[in-house]
């Protein structure tokens, strides 16, 4: 299949030629005819199956083909999206794909100054990619109408709700033509977000890319069992010992983040933060400079992180384990994308297990473990699995060879795996979401 049998417009295959797309991923290949017929879609696609493509590409082309020109404070499309960075991502996107095309597109967010987005947007916009609070402040201010609008696109509508935008998300949606397209992405479909979907979609064209909830099936992913305080000194010998690039690495808080960035920096790693306490500038040329490949490490929040674009990173890390389990499929998303394999370390103390088990139910995978020769942890983490099931705290072994074999026979089993040079992963082929295709 071509991008050219889906029925787009030589400027918008120009431009995909030119970024080196060659086949439609599933997801583009369902949503783009069904955009450009004025369907709706309801579409379970998490980032790195090529999703943004699957809604801007048809985007643009109905824009540039049906009028009228947009007037003064106007939109035709809006695509709402939970945080900053992913609004520029997104904004990004639409400037590649729409290069050849006459159209306007801008990107509205909270955390800069208002101003110079009220002033951009006196001239019109055909593509306006916004965060909920900020838009929902640029229309109480005049500086936005929606008279115009013609689509709806809410990406990565679980985490506008994780992120609390539910109130702004219904006043947004109070202040919109009822007669329009409305297209939700969406990486996971909670009750919440299929409520939405109801009140939202006519007869949507429901498509999923990867089982709900599933894990991108390209990543190799395992954990390293450790006590909580020495998780910086295992991080920075295994940074040495492996010889690791480029490292996307997660922790809880802001704090955790700023931490571990100074340890970093101590011992000569160059490293940055992304957080939410960092201004948007700043965070912005964290990004950059990572993307550049002058930093090393970036550290990162999973608010902050969210909707990153960054391609060919062989590795996330796993500092601390997420509260919120599908925070988890979110982040290794970060790796093993459009086609390419990568890996998703998780350095475990006991404290998480709780965290560590929900992970497991939902990935429907147990983890594999491993553990670091000179950082076996005093305080075992207990054997979890896809169950559910938390087993009682094997007992300390005496002796070091036997110290991942439980009574129960798990344990043996996991010793072999510690034995064998490689993790056992599941060989795949083919990235998250460029597989099967299931309709509904
Ligand atoms: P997304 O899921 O939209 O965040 O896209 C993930 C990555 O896949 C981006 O870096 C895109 O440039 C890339 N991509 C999107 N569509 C294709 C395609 N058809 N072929 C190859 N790469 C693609």
């Amino acid at each position: 299949m071509t991008f050219a049998s889906l029925g787009l417009i030589e400027p918008l295959l120009r431009a995909t030629e030119a970024l080196g797309y060659k086949t439609p991923s599933p997801v583009q290949a369902e949503a783009i005819p069904a955009v450009l017929k004025g369907r709706d879609l309801m579409a379970a696609a998490q980032t790195g199956t090529g999703k943004t493509a699957g809604f801007a590409l048809p985007l643009l082309q109905k824009l540039t083909q049906e009028g009228p020109e947009v007037a003064s404070n106007s939109v035709r499309a809006l695509v709402l999206v939970p945080t900053r960075e992913l609004a520029e991502q997104v904004n990004e996107s639409f400037r590649v794909y729409g290069q050849h095309l006459p159209l306007r597109n801008y990107a509205v967010y909270g955390g800069v100054s208002i101003n110079p987005q009220m002033m951009k947007l006196r001239k019109g916009i055909d593509v306006l990619v916004a965060t909920p609070g900020r838009l929902l402040d640029l229309y109480r201010q005049n500086a936005v109408k929606f008279n115009q609008l013609q689509v709806l696109v809410l990406d990565e509508a679980d985490r506008m709700l994780d992120l609390g935008f539910s109130r702004e998300l219904d006043d947004v949606f109070t202040a919109l033509p009822k007669r329009r397209q409305t297209l939700l992405f969406s990486a996971t479909f909670s009750d919440a977000i299929r409520q939405m979907a109801r009140e939202l979609l006519r007869d949507p064209l429901s498509i999923e890319v990867s089982p709900r909830n599933a894990a991108a099936k390209s990543v190799k992913q395992w954990l390293i069992t450790v006590d909580k305080k020495r998780k910086a000194e295992l991080f920075l010998h295994l940074l040495q010992e492996r010889r690791w690039g480029q490292v996307l690495v997660f922790a809880k808080t802001r704090k955790g983040v700023d931490e571990l960035v100074d340890e970093l920096q101590g011992q000569g790693v160059s490293a940055d933060a992304i957080h939410g306490d960092k201004p948007q500038p700043s965070r912005l040329r964290a990004l950059e400079r990572f993307k550049a490949g002058e930093v090393q490490i970036l550290v990162a929040t999973d608010v902050a992180a969210r909707g990153l674009d960054i391609d060919d990173l062989p590795l996330v890390v796993n500092f601390d384990l997420p509260i919120v389990a599908e925070d988890y499929v979110h982040r290794i998303g970060r790796t093993g994308r459009a086609g390419a394999t990568g890996e998703a370390i998780s350095l475990v103390c006991a404290d998480e297990v709780q965290l560590l088990s929900a992970i497991e139910v939902l990935i429907k995978q147990t983890l594999q473990r491993r553990d670091e020769p000179g950082f076996v942890p005093d305080h075992r983490v207990p054997q979890t699995d896809a169950t559910g099931a938390i087993l009682k705290k094997p007992k300390k072994p005496k002796k070091p060879k036997e110290q991942a074999a439980g009574k129960d026979g798990k344990g043996a089993a996991l010793g072999r795996w510690i034995d064998s040079e490689k993790p056992k992963v599941k060989a795949v082929r083919k990235g998250p979401g460029f597989g099967k295709v299931k309709k509904g």
